[in-house]
């Protein structure tokens, strides 16, 4: 209303207030500044830059900052008077220094400059920043206010240090309250993770704790969670294990036309899971999702397998489908991953293959369900093939028995067919 009248407009709270950032203690960067009786304080100039800890400084008491004690640092003449005077000895704040390191990161071996402007304009700002959403209010807003200050400077040729921030949530434990509370060393509730490696596996406890949910959501740890990834992944080996013979055997390569239709189905199964798990990834990293549809996956890879041995289309699918699933699992369990690549046949590197593509042509279904209503009711479901035409639809309608018995009496009015889905018969 007050933005109607003009008078009063939105905003937006920082929540940002003063902040300290020096601190008397050793082990901060120095902050240069000089002071002289006469002068004042004075900054350090420029190409005195910058001013380095002394490395000789004695913790001998846990009284003040061991820096202020140490004379070879304290002692200096000022730089605007060249008389006597003394260096600051409070040190920067940690988290100030902590809001640029990702521009350090680009050239952490240049002993010249904190960062060469052409490498971070190349590498720089980054694409995605992953954190705990504690870090939002505070390191996040401190280093764009840093980098924001470097731009206006003119040493940074962007404004923004991040393009994108997913928050993931808390892992937590239920206590013996009932009540779940996150895991954190204070609280004693943390699980250790060298048990869990030494009982099942590394790739395991990775697996489980991708998939325990949505990783933008607080979890809860069971201990009992990690038994379904520990058996999938031990299915996945014995699958492969057994018939790492047969699956070495590459004459047949998989061929949509020649497919019957059990290998037709996993094979759109498979290339149906390449597509939702690249988009669980890439869309939110809903890792867990991925990894729901690598099992699903699995099920109907053993639903394929019959009595006796499979026709050659049917084997060349099941290798296809178990290459694929060690594919998409090579992120999440890259050990067990690259040892069963290589026991399917192929050179070690699963990681250096890529990532599975979709097959297009395999994701088209050859059949359709075609729902069937008389004046609106649905009377009856059918199955066509997916290119079945408008008459084709009326043909099959008509034929079908339980409209047969609904039409009974009544004359056909109007027939509406929405292809691919439904036809629809007015009568009366
Ligand atoms: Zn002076």
């Amino acid at each position: 209303l007050g933005k109607e009248r003009g008078f009063a407009d939105f905003t937006v709270n920082f929540r940002i207030r003063d902040w300290l950032v020096s601190r008397q203690r050793y082990w901060g960067c120095p902050i240069p500044i000089v002071h002289c009786d006469a002068c004042g304080a004075v900054p350090v100039p420029e190409d005195q830059l910058p001013v380095l800890l002394p490395d000789d400084v004695e913790f001998q008491s846990e009284q003040g900052n061991p820096l202020a004690r140490h004379e070879g640092f304290v002692n200096t003449t000022c730089p605007k008077c060249g008389q006597a005077a003394r260096r600051e000895t409070d040190t920067l704040a940690q988290w100030l220094c902590s809001c640029w390191y990702f521009l350090r990161y680009v050239n952490p071996r240049d002993t010249t400059q904190p960062f060469d402007p052409q490498d971070i304009a190349k590498w720089l700002p980054v694409d995605q920043y992953i954190g705990g959403v504690e870090h939002a209010v505070l390191h996040l807003l401190y280093s764009r206010f840093v980098v924001k200050v470097l731009h206006d400077a003119g040493c940074c040729p962007f404004g923004e240090p991040f393009e994108a921030l997913f928050t993931q949530g808390m892992i937590c434990k239920k206590a013996e309250d009932g009540k779940l509370y996150k895991m954190s060393k204070s609280k004693g509730n943390v699980v250790s993770p060298d048990q869990l490696i030494t009982d099942f596996g590394a790739d395991t406890l990775r697996l489980y704790t991708l998939f325990i949910g949505p990783p933008e959501m607080d979890a809860e740890w069971q201990d009992t969670g990690i038994q379904g990834p520990y058996r999938f992944l031990g299915r996945l080996w014995r699958r492969i294990w057994e018939a790492r013979d047969t699956l070495r055997d590459t004459s047949v390569q998989p061929d949509l036309p020649a497919m019957a239709r059990p290998e037709r189905d996993l094979y759109r199964k498979l290339h149906q899971t390449i597509k939702s798990v690249t988009d669980a990834i890439e869309t939110g990293f809903h890792f867990n999702t991925a990894i729901a549809h690598i099992m699903e996956l699995m099920n109907a890879f053993d639903a394929l397998k019959g009595d006796g041995p499979l026709a050659p289309q049917a084997q060349a699918v099941g290798r296809e489908t178990l290459a694929g699933m060690v594919r998409m699992l090579a992120p999440f369990t890259p050990h067990i991953a690259e040892e069963l690549w290589v026991e399917l046949g192929h050179p070690a590197g699963v990681m250096k293959v890529g990532w599975p593509e979709v097959d297009t042509a395999a994701l088209q279904a050859d059949t359709i369900e075609v729902v069937l209503q008389i004046n609106g009711k649905v009377r009856g479901k059918i199955e066509l093939p997916a290119g079945a035409s408008r008459a084709d639809l009326e043909r099959a309608a008509l034929a079908n028995e339980q409209v047969v018995r609904h039409l009974e009496g009544k004359q056909v009015r109007k027939i509406i067919v929405v292809p691919g889905r439904l036809v629809n018969i007015a009568a009366g």
